[in-house]
């Protein structure tokens, strides 16, 4: 629910916002090549995408 801004100290808007840091993103590892991307993505070292090879990198 809305609170109005003057109703919220900086101490209590100061807490809220300490979970808003931007946090490094997830790695895993490729499983054809063991280089580090992120999930869900084609390796850009390898092309890989689980089992298959999807894109040729040069
Ligand atoms: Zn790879």
């Amino acid at each position: 629910m809305g609170v109005p801004k003057r109703k919220v100290s900086k101490s209590k808007q100061g807490k809220r916002k300490s979970n808003k840091a931007l946090k490094p993103p997830t790695l895993v590892k490729c499983s054809q090549c063991h280089h580090l991307k992120l999930p869900h993505n084609i390796c850009p070292n390898c092309g890989y995408y689980g089992k298959r090879k999807v894109i040729e990198v040069a």
